[in-house]
This record gives structure tokens, C-alpha cells and sequence, in this order.
């Protein structure tokens, strides 16, 4: 098959070099030269583990090229994706689908021959409606489709999840277009990866309501944490012993600051303007929304509760600015607002993260960014773990607790065991767990 990607981000990036080492023929397409010129060089503009590597061996096969050129890159494709950014439009959360439908209208114009127009941006119920009309309109070649194939990656797991998806949502109600994503995900069958074939409008939905559900398993349990932390009890076992009920399942069940991220906060947003729009109340994701605002914003107070009740001239050292570990990727970090609370209430923020210190500095100006780990301890009131990157987790924390100032390890991501750093000569403040 020979595949277009319009949108060569982290999912657009990801996801050609996957369908390339699938044995496809894949032109990964992006307005941005300066991104397609980095890749051209070999080096990426994401973080993500294993992906120069996949995007090395795949180029060398001949299999991969990249171009600014959308008219360039789509010749002679049977299908082609759209990976671009829908971002939360300012102001009302609604998803913003400029770049969608930019992108559709200009390759409306560039196509020669019809083909199959795919979906893999996450966008509300109705958007591909609203390109087969745009595709009408601009007067596309007939027997051009439009499906939506909804992406469910997660960045730090990418490529794994990419090849080895728990399933395959596939939107369309043309035999056509089933046929040639059928086609381009045949080699996935080996690992009997289920695809499930339903409407466009229904394929749309299914994304938001996988984020949703999943937004709403991480505020659960930072609202039992916070029960946890009142009546005595430990978060973390409580994880454990409700997660192994496979009706229930372990995964995101790890009570921390609050979700971040490219995807959750956005699209929680987007799907409650989606059923304002329709009439319709969701007052569970409205409430998850609001639970995960307030958490965000109450973190600076934990740090202020344990460095006595006043940030003000305090020294706090932050471990970890990333949304999560294993990507560089700052979007709507919980870091963000922690420091700004901190920042507000007087302290003075030194922080190290092991990937995101680029994406970090232009959104943390009032900061200074340490080096390693250790050196964000030095001479600091209290240190605070944000993101569990592994190499926190091995720490020497006897070292740690010898450069500080104070002694107050908050560790919003429960990496270490409290007795461990207590003997360490610090003082251990988890999330939800008895102190
Ligand atoms: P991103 O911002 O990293 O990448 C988008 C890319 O599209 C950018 O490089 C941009 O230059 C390019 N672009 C925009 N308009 C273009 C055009 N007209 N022609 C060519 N290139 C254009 O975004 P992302 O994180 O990869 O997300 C893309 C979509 O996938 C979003 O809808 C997102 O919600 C969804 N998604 C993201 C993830 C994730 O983990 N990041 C997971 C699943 C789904």
C-alpha cells in the first residue's frame, strides 16, 4: 500500500514509520520545514524511545521519506492520513479543527486521483461530514472516502502500542475504504489485533469517550487518595486491590497530581462542548474536568503545608516537568501549575528533568533548571517529584537529604517507599498514603 501522512508529530511521526515498517510505502508530509529538515538529517523532533531507530532502518529500506510538498507526497497514494494538531480553541474548549480542514482543502486541490481520506486526528463527532463536504465542495476526484481511524497511542509507549494495539477502530460505511484500511493493518492479524468496524460518527466518538473514561479511572483514585490520606488508609493498595477485579483493571489507577498532557484535558473539553451542542448532559466527564482542575492547582499547597505554611523565600526543588515520563512533551503538564503556585506564593523553583528541559524553558521563565537530580537538592527547602522518570527512583537519597536545606521530600508520584527515605533522614509526604 502507499500510504500519505499529513502531520509529521507525534502521532503522524509515530504512525508512518510504524505503517512503513509494516512493509508499506509511506510519505510522511509536514508544513513545517524546519521539522522535515531535521528528520532529512536523522535527527527527530520528538522524544519518543525507539523512534530514530524505526525511522533509520525504515528510510534506509527505501520505505520512508518525508517532504513539505503535499501535492508531492500524496501522488500516487491509496490512502492518506490526516495527523494533524486539534488543539482546545481558546477561550471555549470547543476542539479547534483549523489545521483539519486546512489541510483537507489543500489536499482536495492536490489530488489527481480518488482515494481514501483518513481520520487519524482526534476530532468531534461529525468532522467527517463536514471534509466529505469540503472534498464535494473543492470538487475531489469521485470515489474519493472519508474514514476515521482514531489513535489511541500513548507518547513514551508509542511505537509498542502502535504495533501491538489492544484494537483497531475503523469508521466508515464505504466497502471500499473498510477494505484498504483492512488492507493497511493486515499485518497487525499475526497479533490477532482486533479491528472493530463501525460508522464514522461512531469511530469519532469512540476516542473521546476512551479518553474520557480513562480521565475519569485517574480522578477516581486521586479522590480516594485524598480519602485515603483522611481516614488512614493507602492509596496504593487500594490501586492494587481493586485493579486486579479485571472488571475493573489496574491500569490508570496511579493517584498522583492530576492528568496532563496532549490529549486529556483537551479532549474532556471538547467532548462536553460536543454534547452541549447535542442537548445532552454529561455531568460525570464535567465533574472529572473540574476535579482534575482543583487537583492541579491544590499542589503548591502541598508543598507549602510541608515547609511549615509559607512558601515565601523557600527554596523548592522540582524533580520532573514532563506530563508524564518518557517524552519530552509538556502540554498541560501538572508541573505547570504546581510551579505557578509556588512561584505565586514567593518561592524560588530550580528544576531538572531528564528529556524536557527544551519544551520547558519558553513556558517556565521565572525558574532556573538544574543539571541532574542531585543538583536540584542543593541548598533547597523542599524537594518535590512530579514526573516518575526512572532514574528518580534509584536515587541516593542520603545524598539528597545531605545537600538540603529543609528536609521534605514530596513525592506526588509515590516512587519511594516513605521508611526508606525517612531513614534517609528526610521527612516523606505521598499522595494517599498514611504518613
Ligand atoms: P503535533 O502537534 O505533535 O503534530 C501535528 C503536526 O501537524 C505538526 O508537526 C504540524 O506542523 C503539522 N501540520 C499542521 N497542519 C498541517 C498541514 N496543513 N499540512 C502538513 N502538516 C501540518 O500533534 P500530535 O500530538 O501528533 O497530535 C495529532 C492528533 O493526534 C491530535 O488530534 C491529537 O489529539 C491526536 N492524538 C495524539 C496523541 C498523542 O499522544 N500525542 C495520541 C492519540 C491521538
Amino acid at each position: 500500500m502507499r500510504i500519505a501522512m499529513i502531520g509529521t508529530g507525534y502521532v503522524g511521526l509515530v504512525s508512518g514509520a510504524c505503517f512503513a515498517d509494516f512493509g508499506h510505502h509511506v510519505t510522511c508530509i509536514d508544513k513545517d520545514p524546519a521539522k522535515i529538515a531535521m528528520i532529512r538529517g536523522g535527527k527527530m523532533p520528538i522524544w519518543e524511545p525507539g523512534l530514530d531507530a524505526l525511522v533509520k532502518a525504515n528510510v534506509d529500506h527505501g520505505r520512508l521519506t518525508f517532504t513539505t510538498d503535499l501535492a508531492e507526497g500524496i501522488d500516487g497514494a491509496d490512502a492518506v492520513f490526516i495527523a494533524v494538531g486539534t488543539p482546545s480553541r481558546r477561550g471555549d474548549g470547543h476542539a479547534d479543527l483549523t489545521f483539519v480542514f486546512e489541510a483537507v482543502r489543500e489536499l482536495a486541490r492536490a489530488l489527481t486521483g480518488p482515494v481514501v481520506v483518513v481520520t487519524k486526528s482526534t476530532v468531534p463527532v461529525g468532522t467527517g461530514d463536514e471534509i466529505a463536504r469540503i472534498l464535494a465542495v473543492e470538487k475531489a476526484p469521485v470515489g474519493t472516502s472519508v474514514a476515521s481511524n482514531p489513535e489511541f497511542l500513548r507518547e513514551g509507549a508509542a511505537i509498542r502500542d502502535f504495533k501491538i494495539p489492544d484494537r483497531i477502530v475503523v469508521g466508515t460505511d464505504d466497502e471500499s475504504a473498510r477494505e484498504t484500511l483492512r488492507e493497511i493493518y493486515r499485518p497487525l492479524f499475526l497479533n490477532q489485533s482486533p479491528i472493530v468496524f463501525t460508522s464514522r460518527r461512531t469511530a469519532e466518538l469512540t476516542k473521546y469517550a476512551a479518553n474520557a473514561f480513562l480521565a475519569m479511572k485517574i480522578s477516581f483514585i486521586n479522590e480516594m487518595a485524598d480519602l485515603c490520606e483522611a481516614v488512614g488508609a493507602d492509596v496504593q493498595e487500594v490501586a492494587r486491590g481493586i485493579g486486579l477485579d479485571n472488571r475493573i483493571g489496574a491500569k490508570f489507577l496511579h493517584a498522583g497530581p492530576g492528568y496532563g498532557g496532549s490529549c486529556f484535558p483537551k479532549d474532556t473539553l471538547a467532548l462536553l462542548r460536543t454534547a452541549e451542542e447535542a442537548g445532552v448532559e454529561q455531568r460525570i466527564i464535567s465533574t472529572v474536568v473540574k476535579v482534575n482542575d482543583d487537583r492541579k492547582a491544590a499542589m503548591a499547597d502541598r508543598v507549602r503545608e510541608a515547609v511549615g505554611g509559607d512558601l515565601a523565600g523557600k527554596k523548592i526543588g522540582v524533580l520532573g516537568l514532563t506530563f508524564k515520563p518518557n517524552t519530552d512533551d509538556m502540554r498541560d503538564a501538572p508541573s505547570l501549575a504546581l510551579i505557578a503556585g509556588l512561584l505565586d506564593g514567593g518561592a524560588t523553583v530550580v528544576a531538572f528533568d531528564p528529556v524536557g528541559r527544551e519544551h520547558a524553558e519558553p513556558l517556565l521563565p521565572g525558574i532556573a533548571f538544574a543539571e541532574d537530580a542531585y543538583a536540584v537538592a542543593d541548598g533547597a527547602d523542599a524537594l518535590v517529584v512530579v514526573t516518575e522518570w526512572d532514574e528518580f527512583r534509584g536515587i541516593d537519597l542520603a545524598d539528597i537529604a545531605k545537600r538540603m536545606r529543609g528536609d521534605a521530600l514530596i513525592d506526588l508520584r509515590n516512587i519511594f517507599d516513605g521508611a526508606e527515605v525517612v531513614r534517609a533522614g528526610l521527612s516523606y509526604r505521598g499522595i494517599g498514603r498514611p504518613a
